[in-house]
């Protein structure tokens, strides 16, 4: 079991990097654990998303771009870590296709970044600290391109990128692959399917469906809404990742997903029964949220499917997710009504970049 104590996140104000950091620093945990997060505060990025946060005094925060070799170089001097957990992206499908550029700054250009840094930082460090260290790099099942059923993509598999988000993602591993092979650095590539859960940026597929429901408004439906995806609770994402960071072997591939694939129009349909039990639990009129549905033109180059063989974390690592469709969305739907702040500040933030 692997001894990490000084942790730099990359990302950590996004949606997966802020449940991490929280779950780093839950109390009664790794009393000696130190949390370094770096992030440029995109509009993804919400410092309210690790504000306020427990373990307070364990954490500090570092606002830079991953792309800027110096600030990173800088900041893992300072706080010297033993692990890198390297989330920061751009994120967002849709907004791959209409700037890409953005896409290839930060996962291409600043994944190439933290791992100069990175390597810069090992070299200097004597050779029983330098064996210490782990970058764990968080990538995505969308680098294998679409998988007709009942197919599963198998870690090691070629890949077939179809978006500019995707290859840019599968340009982001293969660099951290070549550090490996080239200069014998330590890392462990992540594939995790669709994530969902709290404070997730209101512009992805569940928290945009929501903000819509409650808003009375059409909840868009891409193209047939045929396309599978797998959905892993972000709870049980973390849970993935810290097995990967104590126990995962160096130079390894794990995919990280729950096995519990569904339609784009099933997941719809789970989430209006979720939101019309809520509503109805507190005292509100009863309405029909699936009538809000509504088709609209398919994202281009849309993949029909992704589905990630998991059996190599779950056997080697000893993990599996907890958290079951229906209950993560009840979840997250509860988590929602009951704050609406970081919603107001999410949707400000997502207002201003439009
Ligand atoms: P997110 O968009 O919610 O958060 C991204 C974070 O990165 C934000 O806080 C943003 O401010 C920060 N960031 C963006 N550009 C930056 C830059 N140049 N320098 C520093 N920080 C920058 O994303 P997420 O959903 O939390 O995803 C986190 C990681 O997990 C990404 O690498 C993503 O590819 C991967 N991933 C996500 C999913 C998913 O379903 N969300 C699934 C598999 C893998």
């Amino acid at each position: 079991r692997r001894q990490s104590e000084r942790i730099l996140v990359t990302g950590g104000c996004g949606f997966i990097g802020s449940a991490l950091i929280r779950r780093l620093l839950r109390p009664g945990e790794g009393a000696a654990r130190q949390v370094l997060n770096l992030d440029l505060l995109t509009y993804a990025g919400l410092i309210e998303s690790v504000t306020p946060i427990d373990g307070q005094e364990r954490y500090q925060f570092l606002r830079a771009d991953v792309a800027d070799l110096v600030a990173v170089s800088n900041a893992i001097a300072r706080f010297r870590p033993d692990t890198l957990l390297h989330l920061a992206a751009e994120s967002h499908v849709d907004r791959s296709i209409m700037a890409p550029q953005a896409f290839v700054h930060t996962n291409v250009l600043g994944t190439a970044a933290v791992l100069a840094a990175w390597r810069d930082y090992r070299d200097r460090l004597a050779a029983d600290e330098s064996d210490r260290l782990l970058m764990v790099h968080v990538s995505t099942d969308e680098v294998y391109g679409p998988i007709a059923a009942p197919k599963e993509s198998h870690e090691g598999d070629p890949y077939a990128p179809s978006s500019p988000y995707s290859a840019t993602k599968a340009a982001a591993d293969h660099l951290v692959r070549a550090y490996q092979t080239t200069y014998g650095l330590q890392a462990i590539v992540t594939h995790a399917t669709n994530n969902y859960g709290p404070r997730q940026c209101p512009e992805k597929l569940i928290p945009l469906a929501i903000e819509r429901a409650l808003a009375r408004q059409p909840i868009p439906l891409y193209g047939d809404g045929q396309q599978v995806r797998d959905w892993l609770h972000v709870d049980d994402h973390c849970e993935a990742l810290l097995a990967v960071t104590e126990r995962g072997v160096a130079g390894e591939t794990y995919h990280i997903g729950a096995a519990d694939r569904h339609t784009n129009a099933e997941t719809i349909e789970l989430l209006c029964e979720q939101i019309d039990a809520a509503l109805a639990a507190n005292g509100a009129e009863a309405i029909s949220t699936r009538q809000l549905v509504t088709r609209v033109a398919d994202r281009p180059g849309h993949d029909r499917r992704y589905a990630l063989n998991t059996d190599k974390i779950c056997r080697e690592l000893n993990w599996s997710p907890r958290i079951g469709f229906e209950q993560g969305l009840a979840s997250v739907v509860r988590w929602r009504l009951e704050n609406p702040a970081w919603i107001a500040a999410a949707l400000e933030r997502l207002a201003r970049y439009r």
